[in-house]
């Protein structure tokens, strides 16, 4: 995923779709009002202050180091995803709407027949916007986001692993609605760990089941009792997980996954409108042409790697300067040209073979939700 190496993360909830207009009220709760760039101390401060009212009433069970650990991680600037900025996915938009969104915004519609399911797994080659489809996701159920690496919760903490896990589900209850986002779910839920493989791991993909189960079963409406409810809202918890081996998710683990949703690898139109949008507010002179055959050649690219090779094309002009880039005016460093794509092309190649991909179209067909 893009959190390369950030292992647990918080994002704030994001504040309400017309924030930048209007300020915020002041009634607004308030781990959700910031975030306008000017106030970036001030976010600090208010940052500081909802850390240490939320450790003042942590729910009973979790550990407050944990918490700390995880809430210390928190992402406040540049992680705003809206839909439009993931290119194609109409599929997966579609169904993360049904499925989280609209559900996280109107409690009231979807209960009995229409409660929402509890997890929601996103596989495909890796660059494909899994991340970024979980990230807006966040952003438009203006929900907090705890971005989790599933590698983290498995060897980061060991030992403690065990108790970053209830530490993660019961701040999301605290905090809900909230987003978990687990990246290279495999990692922790992978046939392997439940066999001879490190006992922390084993345990702590057993707690992760438990904790989510107790979701589920709160959800359900079931055994929510007036302790549950005073520990925060479970069923406005979610667990979006992603995966680029989902063949490695052992099969008890998998069917908990009732939504299944295949990222595909973008397809001619997708390619065509990302190309658009990265060369949109560059000085380039690419004709229409140009980029038609950009987006022939570019079969097989992820959107990771057509982001790649936009980026080392777009150096182009400035790698002819040479040193003299130092001292050239911006005005005159000339325009991305086709050429320097077509340079680019011999290093930036796509990340997922022909055969790999066809090991993913497999377990689409047998497994998954068409994306
Ligand atoms: P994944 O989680 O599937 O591995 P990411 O969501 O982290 O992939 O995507 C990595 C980067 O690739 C993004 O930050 C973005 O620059 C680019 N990218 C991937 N897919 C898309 C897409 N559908 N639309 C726009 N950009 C994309």
């Amino acid at each position: 995923g893009a959190n390369g190496n950030s292992n647990s993360t918080v994002q704030r909830k994001p504040p309400p779709a017309k924030r930048r207009e209007t300020p915020p009220s002041s009634d607004q709760e308030s781990w959700g009002r910031h975030s306008s760039e000017d106030d970036a101390d001030e976010d600090e401060d208010q940052e500081a202050q909802d850390i240490v009212a939320i450790m003042n009433k942590l729910p009973k069970g979790v550990d407050p180091q944990s918490a700390r650990q995880i809430l210390n991680d928190i992402v406040v600037r540049g992680d705003e995803v809206h839909w439009e900025d993931i290119a194609g996915l109409e599929p997966a938009k579609k169904a993360l709407k049904e499925a989280v969104v609209y559900p996280f915004l109107r409690p009231d519609l979807f209960s009995g027949l229409r409660e929402p399911a509890r997890g929601m797994l996103l596989f495909g080659p890796p660059g494909t916007g899994k991340t970024m489809l979980a990230r807006a996701v966040a952003t438009e159920s203006k929900s907090t986001f705890f971005s989790v690496s599933a590698s983290s919760l498995t060897s980061k903490w060991h030992g403690e692993s065990e108790k970053l896990v209830r530490a993660l589900f019961g701040l999301a209850k605290a905090l809900a609605p909230s987003i978990i986002f687990v990246d290279e779910i495999d990692s922790l839920l992978s046939a392997r760990s439940s066999g001879s493989e490190h006992e922390a791991s084993r345990r702590s993909k057993t707690e992760f089941l438990v904790q989510w189960s107790d979701l589920q079963r709160a959800a359900a409406g079931r055994e929510q009792s007036a302790r549950d409810k005073k520990e925060g809202d479970a069923s406005r918890v979610l667990v979006l997980a992603a995966t680029n081996m989902p063949w490695d998710i052992d099969e008890a683990a998998r069917r908990r996954f009732v939504r299944r949703q295949y990222i595909p690898l973008p397809e001619h139109h997708v390619r065509e409108q990302q190309l658009g949008t990265l060369l949109s507010h560059q000085h380039h002179e690419l004709s229409a042409e140009d980029i038609q055959v950009l987006v022939h050649v570019t079969e097989g690219f992820s959107g990771s790697d057509i982001t790649a090779l936009a980026k080392d094309a777009a150096m182009g002009p400035l790698r002819n300067l040479g040193e003299a880039l130092l001292h050239t005016p911006m005005d005159q460093i000339r325009p991305i040209k086709f050429q320097d794509f077509e340079s680019s092309l011999y290093s930036i190649r796509p990340s997922v073979s022909s055969e790999g991909l066809r090991k993913y179209e497999d377990w689409a067909k047998e497994f998954g939700e068409r994306g």
